[in-house]
């Protein structure tokens, strides 16, 4: 039984990755979107449930080259977890029954640069984004300086989102505890188009 579900998880993971490549390539696949539409109106199963920064640069449906009920997409500036975040997530987890979490965060992230720079919020909802992205630069600015800290501070919120989700929610822990969900952290390139896997296969964290 795990061994199918992580088997599941990294089927998921390849057909996002393979997307990923037709995107990279300027050939994304010619989909019957009037069909599907269809189709989906009876329900949703979809292969992947994703934490994804809010930038308009970083569609998850595109960079991913994927469809109408593919991906159950949450997003927030900064790819942060708050309780909203996690509730959208845990609905996720709870009845569509996917197998793999994809933490997407991105080069050169304003919530990010933001964090850095320490400057004052102008309202609290927004310093709500900061407090959640500055254990991330705390943790990059012992290791890093200058371009660097930002690069590092990048990688290490995306990493703090996974460990604030595994931390606030029941749900998702026990779902990653007995193996039904794998959680997968990557960062896309804005130049490129690539996405990459930060963190290795297997259980987490
Ligand atoms: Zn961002």
């Amino acid at each position: 039984m795990l061994s199918e579900t992580i088997h599941l998880a990294s089927e998921a993971w390849d057909s996002l990755m393979a997307g990923n490549r037709r995107f990279v390539a300027g050939t994304p696949q010619a989909r019957a979107l009037i069909s599907l539409r269809q189709k989906l109106a009876s329900g949703q199963s979809c292969k992947a449930i994703m934490l994804c920064c809010s930038d308009s640069r970083v569609g998850p449906e595109l960079i991913f080259d994927q469809s109408l009920g593919d991906i159950f997409v949450v997003r927030t500036a900064g790819n942060v977890a708050d309780a909203v975040a996690l509730g959208s997530i845990e609905y996720a987890v709870e009845h569509l029954h996917s197998p793999v979490l994809v933490l997407v965060g991105h080069q050169k992230c304003g919530a990010v640069i933001a964090a850095c720079s320490g400057e004052k919020m102008p309202s609290s909802n927004l310093k709500a984004i900061m407090e959640k992205i500055h254990p991330a630069v705390a943790q990059a600015k012992a290791r890093a300086k200058g371009d660097e800290l930002i690069e590092l501070a990048i990688r290490e919120n995306i990493h703090q989102s996974a460990l604030d989700l595994l931390a606030n929610s029941e749900i998702i822990r026990i779902a990653v505890k007995s193996g039904k969900l794998s959680v997968i952290e990557a960062e896309y390139e804005l130049g490129t188009g690539h996405v990459v896997r930060l963190n290795a296969p297997g259980r987490y964290p």
